[in-house]
């Protein structure tokens, strides 16, 4: 059942202070050159857990000179170095390989750090200009490198948010990001997207949530309702087990005459 607004927010409070706690120490240096937050984010596609994303963007760092020597390499080679980023290695550095292009023929340097200094909306139209970017690439790098309030929602996190009970529906639409980001206030999001990429992806997955692992479990209302499910024996079962019993003890009755 969906819960009442008033619900949502008590919630969304419980659940700030926690990612607060938890990933506020987190939060990506502004040092960072924002191309290492793109291609993050590029990495984590919708299928893999930040920390997994971190080691392949480690390895890129570790096997290539700089973004140019990746710029000019062989796709499968890039694909190579970041395989354990998921099934999607190939595309993921397609895209990046695509995007780092872009950059340097629009920019003719390897650097986004430019984006400091321009408006909100010409910093939002470049990055959806460049190729292998899409809108939760470029929100994220808005969110993590800009400091613009704005959550990437895609399938993976409106499914989570949806089984904490925050939204009705488990669909990543526009009204959606609106009323997480008005149930959670602005200054979460940070947090918030880290806890979407990290463990909500790797514990909250769609077949098999790892409920017992993870640290939202009692404020989770999919969690709840499953447990108290497991609690609850059905009439159907009881039943089944009163049929049971009755054959046997007609079967031991009929067994002593
Ligand atoms: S408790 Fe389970 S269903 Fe709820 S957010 Fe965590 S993993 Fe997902």
């Amino acid at each position: 059942m969906a819960l009442s607004q008033t619900a949502k927010k008590r919630l969304a409070g419980r659940l700030r202070s926690q990612l607060e706690k938890k990933y506020g120490a987190q939060m990506p240096a502004h040092a960072e050159e924002p191309i290492d937050t793109l291609v993050l984010a590029i990495l984590e596609g919708s299928d893999v857990a930040r920390s997994r994303a971190r080691k392949a963007l480690n390895a890129i760092q570790k096997a290539f000179v700089d973004w140019n020597e990746v710029r000019v390499s062989p796709v499968a080679e890039i694909a190579g170095v970041i395989g354990a980023a998921g099934d999607s290695a190939y595309d993921k550095a397609a895209s990046i390989r695509a995007a780092l292009n872009d950059i340097c023929r629009s920019k003719h340097k390897l650097s986004l750090v430019f984006l400091r200094e321009e408006s909100r909306t010409n910093a939002r139209q470049y990055l959806n200009s460049l190729a292998g970017v899409d809108r939760r690439v470029s929100t994220a790098v808005m969110l993590l490198c800009l400091d613009v309030p704005v959550l990437p929602l895609d399938d993976p996190a409106a499914r989570f948010f949806q089984r904490l009970g925050l939204l009705d529906a488990d669909r990543p639409t526009q009204k959606a990001r609106m009323q997480i980001e008005n149930l959670l206030g602005k200054e979460s999001l940070a947090a918030l997207y880290m806890y979407v990429t990290e463990e909500a992806r790797a514990t909250c997955k769609e077949d098999s949530p790892d409920c017992a692992s993870c640290l939202l479990r009692l404020e989770c209302t999919y969690c709840k309702s499953t447990k108290a499910r497991r609690r609850k024996p059905s009439g159907k079962s009881s039943s089944r087990k009163g049929a049971r019993k009755t054959k046997s003890r007609t079967a031991s009755r009929k067994t002593k005459k």
